[in-house]
């Protein structure tokens, strides 16, 4: 049994893809033994931190347990869905978030995102520390000690750094069977979906409600104009918030790849990227917005790199996304 380790090191520093693909072709495999929806949801996490990772490749658990409490919260309070596959026993975490849902007295329909901060933050500790004892080591055993390596006792874990290429460079399929997978799952002990269904919600588990907290702080820092086409902004009506690289691919709102678009930019647009010029336009507006020296910024801009914006860009191409749109 793994998932109660405390301390695993990577045991193949140096694996070619072939041996990558193997690792999580047997992960996915209807064989490998799954009694809750733990490892999908930490790869899921993974995928959306893959651009918060320091120069070292750590990641830390606050930020990991982040993606991973707001999966779960639209999953299982939201959604209203059982994650494991016993019908008399819920998971640790099903636990504190159905507790902490009666504690504080939240509706159903509320996403996670539509919490207060306070709020968000305290159930996130919480989260974290059932997923430090259940779900870090099992995840780890499950892949045989290649994904990344940790010690409970420090606050992040640190990836392979073949496992972290290959995961950047397959995002966009390894999103897929993630979500197809555990949609699988979950439909197998939720009575009453079906398998299209139950994608169609896992895949937007990780969606904000809204955008308006970063419509605001990008209107605060002066962008009036439309990145794109350079018409003027007046009013959130007329005013969308675009991910400069879509949506679908990165799984996250990240501000540095967050721009504000005039509606028919952002419809005409769509899942597409923008020609090279924009991206370097983006470098230039991240440069100056990074120079702010309030809060917000500081947080949002934390593992921030313009060779990062460059790399998503890339990897974006190599997963098929279309990328010579420009504005009529
Ligand atoms: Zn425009």
């Amino acid at each position: 049994m793994s998932w109660n380790l405390k301390i695993g090191e990577i045991k193949e520093q140096y694996l070619n893809e072939q041996q990558i693909w193997q690792m999580f072709n047997t992960f996915f495999s209807p064989k490998s033994k799954n009694t809750m929806t733990y490892k999908f949801g930490l790869i899921k996490s993974l995928i959306e931190n893959l651009y918060n990772v320091n120069e070292n490749l750590e990641v830390n658990y606050y930020q990991l347990f982040e993606s991973f409490t707001k999966i779960y919260w639209n999953l299982v309070v939201h959604h209203q869905l059982k994650q494991s596959n016993s019908s008399s026993m819920n998971s640790a975490v099903e636990k504190v978030l159905m507790n902490f849902q009666k504690e504080h007295r939240i509706p159903n329909d509320f996403k996670f995102d539509k919490l207060p901060h306070d709020l968000q933050l305290k159930l996130v500790q919480q989260v974290k520390k059932e997923g430090n004892k259940y779900v870090i080591g099992a995840l780890y055993g499950d892949s045989k000690g290649v994904i990344y390596e940790f010690d409970l006792k420090k606050e992040y874990m640190r990836m392979n750094e073949a496992v972290y290429k290959f995961m950047l460079k397959h995002q966009k399929v390894l999103t897929y069977l993630t979500n197809y997978h555990l949609a699988l799952f979950l439909e197998k002990y939720n009575k009453a979906e079906n398998t299209v269904h139950m994608l169609m919600k896992v895949e937007n588990v990780s969606k904000r409600s809204s955008l308006d907290g970063f419509y605001n702080i990008l209107i605060s820092f002066g962008e009036k104009t439309c990145f794109y086409c350079g018409k003027t902004l007046d009013g959130r009506t007329v005013a969308h918030v675009d991910h400069f690289i879509p949506w679908s691919f990165v799984q996250t709102d990240h501000l540095w790849n967050l721009v504000l678009a005039c509606r028919s930019c952002n419809l005409s647009k769509r899942d597409r990227i923008a020609k090279q010029v924009f991206l370097n336009s983006l470098i230039d507006r991240n440069e100056q917005l990074a120079e702010s020296n309030e809060e917000v910024i500081i947080k949002e801009f934390k593992f921030y790199r313009p060779e990062k914006l460059q790399d998503l860009y890339h990897y974006s191409i190599v997963n098929g996304f279309e990328h010579q749109w420009s504005p009529n």
